[in-house]
């Protein structure tokens, strides 16, 4: 225990150190802003301009671009603008020379960055922002279609056909209405058949295939089966089961 304590002390000494030499108040440090354009990492393209932070006597700073003179200011927070375009692409290093009230030099760190063609921006920017676009449109699209699919099951009355006319479901062969705002597809309709649940394109039924699929719709829903089943039904159903094994 004894021996240890030297151990505990160096690091807490440590951890009371390094926030210490992590500040940079004696220093100069320089910051980008994007004021348009396009930025990711160390690339850049458009309009930006130039901030530093300094001690308190700081009078002036100047910027340089690759060792040329880009700007100065005289007044915090020592603002420059500038645009890449004015720029060759490609790699360039950007440092800050400050000057104290008493004559004094303060150096930057050197900041590299990449400017980058405007075309590149936009399409880096396009394989980020168009997949979530994309993702956007299909989620409103079903938001819009999934309720008129699904909404709609009970609401079938036989010989009803409405503007978009009738059809006939290729799995039970009965006939429902289609709907006038359902997803149009080159042969048809995208629709759910209100009697099985089946989801297929369908085409508008002629009068007589509908006259025969309604006479098999009334022969079935004689004997109690394939009747259009509401959800309320299946939970009845299967609360009677339930009921049963209890
Ligand atoms: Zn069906």
């Amino acid at each position: 225990m004894r021996r240890a304590l030297p151990v505990v002390a160096g690091l807490l000494l440590l951890l009371v150190a390094v926030p210490a030499a992590a500040q940079t108040e004696c220093g100069l440090s320089i910051e980008f802003h994007r004021d348009f354009g396009y930025a990711a990492g160390s690339e850049i393209q458009g309009a930006f301009s130039l901030t530093a932070d300094g001690p308190e006597n700081l009078v002036q700073v100047d910027y340089y671009l690759d060792d040329q003179l880009l700007g100065s200011a005289t007044e915090p927070p020592f603002k420059i603008s500038f645009s890449t375009g004015d720029h060759a692409l490609g790699l360039h290093t950007f440092i800050a020379v400050g000057t104290t009230q008493e004559g004094g030099e303060i150096r930057s760190a050197s900041r590299t960055v990449e400017f980058v063609s405007a075309e590149q921006g936009w399409q880096v920017a396009g394989k980020i922002g168009l997949p979530i676009l994309g993702l956007v449109l299909i989620i409103s699209l079903l938001g819009t279609v999934g309720p008129m699919l699904l909404g709609r099951k009970a609401k079938f009355r036989l010989g009803e056909y409405g503007a978009a006319g009738g059809a006939v479901c290729s799995r039970c062969g009965m006939p429902f209405s289609r709907h006038l705002m359902a997803p149009h597809m080159v042969f048809g309709k995208l629709e759910r058949c209100p009697h099985c649940g089946k989801l297929s394109i369908v085409a508008a039924a002629s009068a007589s295939a509908l006259r025969q699929a309604e006479a098999r719709w009334e022969a079935d829903s004689h004997q109690g089966e394939l009747k259009p089943e509401g959800e309320g039904d299946r939970l009845r159903e299967q609360i009677d089961e339930s009921r049963y094994e209890s």
